[in-house]
C-alpha cells in the first residue's frame, strides 16, 4: 500500500467516527490492491503455461465470505483446509470444480461432503487414501463423484526459517514422504493401482522459504509425475498442484518477490511443468492480501515504566497473533498518527507499543523508534492483511474487530464498505456458553 493511500486511509477512516463507538481498533482492507494482486498472479502464470490453471486463494489467510467473493470475481477460486473453510468458498460462490480440499486431518464426513460436491481433494495419508478407496468403491458415491483426486507429497527437503511454518522438513506432518525407504515406490504403485488419482500436490512451505528452495520442491514432485506416467504408459497425473507459500516483505511498501519472478524462476527450475502437458493449481495465500491490509487502532494510555515510554492500544495478541507471540519471525512496521488521523510528527524516541491483554508479552513492538505517541493517537500496522486481524485469537475475551474495505474515489476521498461486524459483547457471551449457564451445577 503506498504512503499516499495509508495516509489518506488513516485520515478518512478518523474522519468518518470509524474508531469511536465500540472498541477502537479496526482492519481495512485495500479493495483495488487486492484485485490488482490478482490480476498479476493471473497474468504470472499465464505467461509461462499455455495449460489450465487454477489459481485456488488459501482461505485461512483471510476467511472473510467478501474477500472470497471479490477474488472469485477476479478468477480466484479457493484452497480449503478444513470443513469451515469450505464452507466459507461455498457462500462466497466459489464453484466446488474451482475448490481445493487440503484439510490435514478429513473427517469421513469431510470426504464424503467433498466427493459429493465434486470439490478436488489431495489424501494426505495411507489411511486417508484407503478411506477413500472404500467411500468412492461403495455406490453411489464412485458412480457420482467428479472430484479430481491427488496425493500431498513431502519432498523432505529441509525447511525454511520459522520452523512452525516449514511443511517439508524430513519429519513434516504433511503429506506422504517421497524420500523415506521405498516411499517412492509405494507412491508409484499408488497411481498404478488407482487410475483415479490423477493429480499431485506439494506445498513446501510459507515465509521464510527461499524461492528456489520451494521450486526445488516443484521439481521433486514433477518429477515424481514424469516417473508415474512413464510406468503408466499414459499421462495418469494430469495436474500438479504447486501450493502456495510465496513470501511477503514485511519491511517496506513493495511487492517482492513478485508472481512474475516466482514463474519464471519455476519456468526454468522445471521447464517440463511448462510445456503444456500438465494442468496447474496454485493456493497462494498471504501474497495475495497481506500487503492490502492495514490495521487502526487508539492508543487508549500513554505511560512509561523503568523509564521505557509505552503506549497502551487496543492492537495486541488478538489481531497479531503471531507477532506477539514470536515477534522475531513477524516484526510488523508501525506508523504513527495523531487524534485527528494526520501522520504524527516530532524526534524518534523509543517505545513499546502494547496491545490490550493481561499478559506481558502482549507487545506489538518493542523499543520502537517512533514519534512519541500520546493518549487519542492511532497506530496503523500495513501487511496485516493475511493471518493478522482476519484470523481472531480469543484471549481474554476480546472482541473480533470489525473489518471494512476501502476505496480511493479521487486523490482526497475515500469510501468504506463493511465486510465484517465486530464481535458485539452479547455474541461474545452467547458464544461462551451462556445459554448452558447451568450446565454444571448438577441435576
Ligand atoms: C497455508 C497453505 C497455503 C497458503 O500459504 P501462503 O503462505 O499463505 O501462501 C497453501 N497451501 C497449503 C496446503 C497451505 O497449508
Amino acid at each position: 500500500m503506498r504512503p499516499e493511500l495509508r495516509d489518506l486511509a488513516v485520515r478518512t477512516a478518523v474522519e468518518q467516527g470509524l474508531l469511536s463507538g465500540g472498541p477502537p481498533v479496526l482492519g481495512l482492507l485495500d479493495v483495488a490492491g487486492i484485485r490488482a494482486s490478482a490480476a498479476a498472479l493471473r497474468r504470472a502464470f499465464a505467461a509461462v503455461t499455455t495449460a489450465p490453471v487454477l489459481h485456488a486463494f488459501a482461505v485461512k489467510a483471510a476467511p472473510l465470505v467478501p474477500v472470497l467473493a471479490l477474488l472469485r470475481s477476479e478468477g480466484i477460486g479457493a484452497e480449503a483446509a478444513s470443513p469451515g473453510e469450505l464452507a466459507l468458498a461455498r457462500a462466497a460462490g466459489i464453484e466446488p470444480a474451482r475448490t481445493v480440499l487440503d484439510s490435514p486431518a478429513k473427517t469421513e464426513d469431510e470426504l464424503r461432503e467433498a466427493l459429493a460436491l465434486g470439490v478436488a481433494v489431495n489424501a494426505d495419508n495411507p489411511q486417508e487414501l484407503a478411506l477413500l478407496d472404500a467411500l468412492l468403491d461403495s455406490p453411489p458415491a464412485a458412480a457420482a463423484s467428479s472430484s479430481p483426486l491427488g496425493l500431498r507429497v513431502n519432498p523432505q527437503l529441509g525447511g525454511g526459517s520459522i520452523g512452525a511454518l516449514s511443511t517439508a522438513t524430513a519429519t513434516s506432518k504433511f503429506g506422504f514422504p517421497l524420500a523415506d525407504p521405498g516411499a517412492r515406490e509405494r507412491l508409484v504403485r499408488a497411481f498404478l493401482d488407482r487410475p483415479r488419482l490423477t493429480r499431485l500436490h506439494v506445498h513446501s512451505g510459507s515465509q521464510g522459504m527461499a524461492l528456489t528452495r520451494m521450486a526445488e520442491g516443484v521439481r521433486a514432485v514433477y518429477e515424481l509425475a514424469e516417473e508415474i506416467n512413464a510406468a503408466a504408459g499414459c499421462s495418469r497425473v494430469d495436474t500438479v498442484d504447486i501450493g502456495g507459500g510465496l513470501p511477503v516483505d514485511f519491511t517496506g511498501d513493495d511487492h517482492t518477490p513478485t508472481y512474475e519472478e516466482y514463474a519464471r524462476l519455476l519456468k526454468e527450475h522445471v521447464p517440463g511443468l511448462f510445456d503444456g502437458r500438465y494442468g496447474l493449481v496454485t493456493e497462494f495465500g498471504r501474497s495475495l492480501v497481506a500487503k492490502h491490509g492495514l490495521l487502526l487502532a487508539r492508543v487508549e494510555y500513554a505511560k512509561t515504566a523503568g523509564g521505557r515510554p509505552i503506549a497502551v492500544t487496543h492492537a495486541g495478541v488478538q489481531v497479531a497473533t503471531r507477532t506477539v507471540y514470536d515477534p522475531v519471525s513477524w516484526p510488523l512496521r508501525v506508523f504513527a498518527y495523531d487524534a485527528a488521523g494526520r501522520p504524527r510528527t516530532g524526534p524518534p524516541v523509543a517505545q513499546d507499543i502494547a496491545g490490550p491483554a493481561c499478559f506481558a508479552g502482549d507487545l506489538i513492538a518493542r523499543r520502537r523508534a517512533l514519534p512519541l505517541l500520546e493518549r487519542g493517537d492511532v497506530i496503523a500496522l500495513p501487511d496485516t492483511g493475511a493471518y493478522c486481524f482476519t484470523s481472531h485469537y480469543g484471549y481474554n475475551s476480546l472482541p473480533r474487530v470489525a473489518v471494512r474495505g476501502f476505496t480511493a474515489d479521487g486523490p482526497d476521498r475515500m469510501s468504506f464498505t463493511l465486510v465484517r461486524e465486530a464481535q458485539s459483547v452479547e455474541l461474545l457471551v452467547a458464544e461462551a456458553g451462556a445459554e448452558h449457564r447451568d450446565a454444571l451445577l448438577g441435576t
